[in-house]
Formats: structure tokens, sequence, C-alpha cells
């Protein structure tokens, strides 16, 4: 069976040469566990993060080893009463043909509600980070402005639509070219702009005017989070969940310059990850799955064939070559 293995650390951006193909056998299935056989992989920023040597809140990749990730797949052999061949599942052994793995590990792909890869995006991982991030960090609510970065992102664009849904009065969004900028408009933003057209200042000024915004749901960080500083209201709330401007960095970021408006302004800055945000899941799938079934929330999904491109689909996530959710499919 073939895997992405992690060859070497990647100084700023990655390279070909900081992954490889291999060929491994697979463990024979123990008592209680099931032979998957994965159908789509998720790509994630947040890999970057563990392709360094750097303890964080997920542990750096090893190398010369498999790198893991969202999943989804059937079950083609199971020693399990709570997986039958046949099933779809979601679990976290991507990067690989196939994952043995304990069935407890594994959850069922709810495909009577959507396809399975939407359970990497719009109702997994991504979507729960943009539910959650939304309404129970940045603690949303109807009738206010929301900005969003990499808005034309898996989490991004689900933030935009969820506020709209919500009764937001206006959502703002940025991302990196005009084809995105217009996707945002047609998802039903009210304004949207490219970050490379100007500053992200004076753009975002422009689009928030005189009311500025209540909350801004940070996925990028840098500019981004300066420039939403000096928009919010008093009062506002950031929820903080990503920042892939300095994913690559060798350096310090030198913004945010402006900080100290939280003081005056009586800002709530608030990190998250979101398996903090599990006992909300269930809540979300029925929340979520409500707003595809009437067409309020729509998704998009970036597909790469083959999992020996899967290096090169990190490599264009983190360059802005998707759309919506990244993913590869085997
Ligand atoms: P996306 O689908 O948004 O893909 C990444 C996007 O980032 C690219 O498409 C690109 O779009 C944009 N980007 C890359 N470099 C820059 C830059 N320098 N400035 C601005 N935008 C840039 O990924 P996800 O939706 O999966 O993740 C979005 C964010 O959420 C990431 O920061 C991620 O780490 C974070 N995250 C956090 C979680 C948590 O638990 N806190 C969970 C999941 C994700 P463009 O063309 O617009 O530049």
């Amino acid at each position: 069976t073939r895997e992405i293995q992690l060859a070497s650390r990647p100084h700023g951006r990655p390279v070909p040469e900081n992954f490889r193909l291999a060929e491994t056998a697979l463990p024979g299935l123990k008592d209680g566990q099931v032979l998957v056989r994965n159908l789509f992989i998720s790509v994630d920023p947040y890999m970057r993060g563990r392709m360094n040597d750097v303890k964080s809140y997920s542990p750096p990749f090893a190398l010369d080893a498999a790198l893991d990730g969202g999943a989804v797949g059937e079950v083609i052999a199971s020693r399990s009463a709570d997986r039958a061949v046949g099933d779809a599942v979601v679990h976290s052994l991507g990067w690989r043909e196939y994952a043995v793995l304990d069935a407890g590990a594994t959850a069922p792909a709810r495909t009577d509600l959507a396809p399975a890869p939407a359970f990497l995006g719009a109702l997994g991982m991504t979507g729960l980070t943009a539910y959650a991030g939304l309404l129970k960090v940045a603690g949303f609510t109807s009738g206010e402005v929301v900005f969003v970065s990499g808005a034309a992102g898996a989490v991004g664009s689900m933030v935009g639509q969820i506020a709209k849904a919500l009764g937001a009065s206006r959502v703002i969004g940025s991302a990196g070219s005009p084809e995105k900028v217009a996707r945002l408009l047609e998802l039903g933003f009210d304004a949207a702009f490219n970050y490379h057209d100007g500053p992200v200042a004076g753009q975002l000024a422009a689009a928030a005017g005189e009311r500025g915004i209540d909350v801004y749901f940070d996925n990028v960080g840098g500019d981004h989070l300066e420039a939403a500083l000096s928009a919010l209201t008093v009062g506002g709330r950031v929820a903080m969940c990503g920042a892939i401007s300095q994913y690559n960095s060798t350096a310090p970021a030198a913004a945010p310059r402006n900080l100290a408006l939280a003081i005056g302004k009586q800002l709530t800055l608030k990190g998250f990850l979101v398996s903090g945000y599990g006992q909300h899941r269930a809540e979300f799938v029925q929340a979520m799955s409500g707003w595809l079934a009437d067409g309020a929330v729509r998704y998009d999904e970036t597909i790469v064939d083959g999992l020996e491109n899967a290096p090169q689909a990190f490599m264009d996530l983190l360059d802005g070559a998707n759309t919506g959710k990244m993913l590869v499919r085997l």
C-alpha cells in the first residue's frame, strides 16, 4: 500500500523534496479493528505547523513516517461489531491508501445527509470550526456586521454563509483573486475584496463604512488582523482561528501594530481550537444539514486526483489554489 511520508522538514515554503511516496505493508487486523480504503483525504493548513520540529497543540509529524490527517473511506474488512463492510467512515489516518485502525477511532459518515467528502468540509472539521468560531467563540448575534478573511476557503466560506443565514446585517470577505471575490458575492457576501489589490486596512475601511464591524473571524493574521482591529466597533470580538499569512514565515510577524486599540474599544480577542468544541457537533450537523438542504449554505471543493499529487495539493493550498475545501481523491 502507498503512503505519503515526510522526508525532511520544510524551511519556509514547503518544496516537493520534503515529501516522499512510499510503499509499505499493511499490519494485520486485530480484534476490534477495521480496514478502511480511503476515498478522499483532507488537505489542511495546520499540517504546515506539524511539519516543524516544534511542540504545539498537535505533535510534530515524525520524519520518514506517513503524514496523517482527515479522511473518508469505506470499510473493506472488519473485526468489530460496530462497523460493517461497506460502511462509509471518517477518521484521521489520511495520506495513505488504506488505514488499519480501531473501530472506535472512526465515525460514520452520514451519506444520507451529503456525499462522503462533505464530511471533511462543510459537515466536517472545517464546517464545525466555522460554526463554533462564529457562534461560540465570537458570540455572533443577528444584526451584526461580520468580516472574515480567507473567505473563499473551506472555513471562511462557511463563516460568511452561516452569518448570513443567521441574520447578519452585513458580511464582508477578503480573498486572494478576482475569481474568488466574484464567488463570494455569488454566495451572498455583501462585500468582498482582493487583498492583493491594495492595503487591507483601506479596503476593509471602505467596505465597512462608518458602521464598522462587530465580529472579525481571523484566518490570516498579520495585516488582516491589524486592519480588523481598526475597523472593529466598541465591544467587538475577534475569533482567532488561524494565521495562514505566517505559516511559512521564518521571522516574527510585523503586524498587528495597533493592538492597544483593544483597550479603548474594549475588544475581546479569543483564540480557539475546533477540538475544544466537539460538544457542539450534533447541534452543528443538524443546523448545517438544514442549511445545505434549503440552499442557504453552499460549499465548493477543489479536488486533486491521486495520492501521489497530495504534496503538490498541500503546497498549492498554501498558495491559494483552492476555492472551498481542498481534497485529494484516491
Ligand atoms: P483554506 O481553504 O482557507 O485554504 C487556505 C487559504 O489561505 C488559501 O486558499 C489562500 O487563499 C489563503 N492564504 C494563503 N496565504 C495567505 C496569505 N498570506 N494571506 C491571506 N490569505 C492567504 O483553509 P482552511 O479553511 O482549512 O483553513 C483556514 C484557516 O483556518 C487556516 O488559518 C487554518 O489554519 C485555520 N483553521 C483553524 C482551526 C482551529 O481549530 N483553530 C481548524 C481549521 C482551520 P487566498 O487565495 O484567499 O489567498
